[in-house]
């Protein structure tokens, strides 16, 4: 296509919001400037892509200069004058430049901004917003679905300076509203986001009277970060803080325990109880009887195959199917969620570009979850950027869900945010 050739790819450090040093990428080709950014997680699972990080004194070996010279000395000269809608053929490409398994060479962190640039250059060649190139590309079909917001409202873990081991409590605003014409139920994005946020204000007012003011500082996610230790503590506030806001039955949870943080010598070895992993399982039962859970993501470590194997076996014989989510499990890589379904392991995937580090690789995650039958939740990390591709990725691929965080802080809402933009787009 005329005018849609590389030009040039500028690659340069900047910060994320945890103020660690990440890259952002601008692609020009006759039709403009594509920028893009990458961000970064610190729960990260042990089979994800490699970050490239400069290693000695500067930022204290964060620095991410060694990754922005691979992009200018080794991608670029051979992007140059690619055709930008031939997504596949240039991913493929690095992926071929970079040569190891893991990217190890080239580093995650430089190849993943320039194939997201790509897909940017592609959308504007063909004229076409990110959300529906994505799925014109990859699906073949028009994007029309937005998904449901799981928002973290309480952050634990790797994620938090408090006692709790739980790493994200995340709620599910599931309005549905009936649609006049066919008698439909139809998810409505905005009126979910208005129910998280007054959520959150209540949750906020709740945590203060409870416990000090000090007690409402967040956490990286932006999610509240109260002294709190059990699991059932957080649980408690967030059903009294909807309660309070007049959304008792209208929200469902999600909870990423992350449990490989806390996995050592075959035992999980929280600040409220050490548990073994049939002792985990009986806990997660008696939770998910207690509380209206709908997912868990991590449950069990990642290299306790057996723990997720009988979670997943348990819940196949309840009437409300609960998600066994893969995170650190999966990695967004198609041969660990190959070995997830071989070993009936989970039945939802959480999808991240960064752990796998190309667009390409990410689709074809998404699509082999996709023909397990199995849902997906697309996410940020907990190291953000003010980048919001994974919004136009989500409605694209047409995935069921989403996590960006807390409804606050800059990095968390602009996700949020380009999805009000998109549902509007998509209703006119
Ligand atoms: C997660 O574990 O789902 C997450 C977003 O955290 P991080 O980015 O730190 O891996
Ligand atoms: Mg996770």
């Amino acid at each position: 296509m005329k005018n849609s050739q590389i030009k040039s790819i500028k690659a340069r450090e900047i910060l994320d919001s945890r103020g660690n040093p990440t890259i952002e990428v601008e692609l020009t080709t006759d039709l403009g400037v594509f920028p893009a950014s990458v961000p970064s997680g610190i729960s990260k699972g042990k089979y994800e892509a490699v970050e490239l990080r400069d290693k000695g004194k500067r930022y204290q070996g964060k620095g991410v200069l060694k990754a922005i010279n691979n992009i200018n000395k080794i991608i670029f000269p051979k992007l140059k004058g690619k055709e930008v809608t031939e997504q596949k053929k240039i991913d493929d490409l690095m992926i071929k430049l970079d040569g190891t398994r893991n990217k190890s060479k080239l580093g995650a962190n430089a190849i993943l901004p320039v194939s997201m640039a790509v897909c940017r250059a592609g959308a504007r060649a063909k004229n076409l917003p990110l959300y529906q190139y994505i799925s014109h590309l990859f699906l073949k079909t028009e994007a029309k679905n937005l998904p449901i917001p799981c928002l973290n409202i309480i952050n634990g873990g790797a994620h938090a300076g408090n006692e709790l081991d739980f790493q994200e409590f995340m709620i599910l605003p599931q309005l549905k509203q009936l649609k006049k014409s066919t008698g439909v139920e139809k998810f409505n994005f905005k009126e979910s986001l208005r129910i998280a946020s007054e959520i959150y204000y209540e949750l906020k007012n709740l945590i203060k009277e409870k416990y000090i003011d000090l007690a409402i500082n967040v956490g990286d996610e932006g999610g509240f970060a109260p002294p709190v230790r059990a699991p059932e503590e957080a649980l408690d506030l967030i059903m009294e803080a909807a309660k309070k806001a007049g959304y008792q039955n209208k929200i469902k949870i999600i909870l990423d325990v992350a449990a490989s943080q806390f996995y050592q010598e075959r035992k999980y070895k929280m600040k409220f109880g050490i548990f073994t992993s049939e002792g985990l399982l009986r806990y997660y039962s008696d939770l998910i009887q207690k509380y209206p859970i709908i997912g868990l993501e991590d449950p069990f470590s990642e290299e306790d195959w057996e723990g997720w194997r009988k979670l997943k076996s348990k819940i196949k014989n309840q009437k409300s199917k609960v998600l066994i989510i893969g995170d650190d499990l999966t990695v967004t890589n198609p041969e660990r969620i190959k070995l997830a379904f071989k070993r009936k392991a989970c039945n939802a995937i959480i999808l991240k570009p960064n752990q796998i580090g190309t667009l390409t690789e990410t689709i074809e995650a998404a699509k082999l979850a996709k023909s397990y039958g199995w849902k997906i939740i697309v996410s940020h990390r907990s190291g953000e950027t003010t980048d919001c591709f994974i919004s136009d990725l989500v409605v694209g691929i047409g995935a069921d869900f989403i996590k960006a965080g807390a409804p606050a802080r800059g990095e968390r809402v602009v996700k949020y945010n380009r999805l009000l933009k998109i549902e509007e787009e998509l209703r006119i």
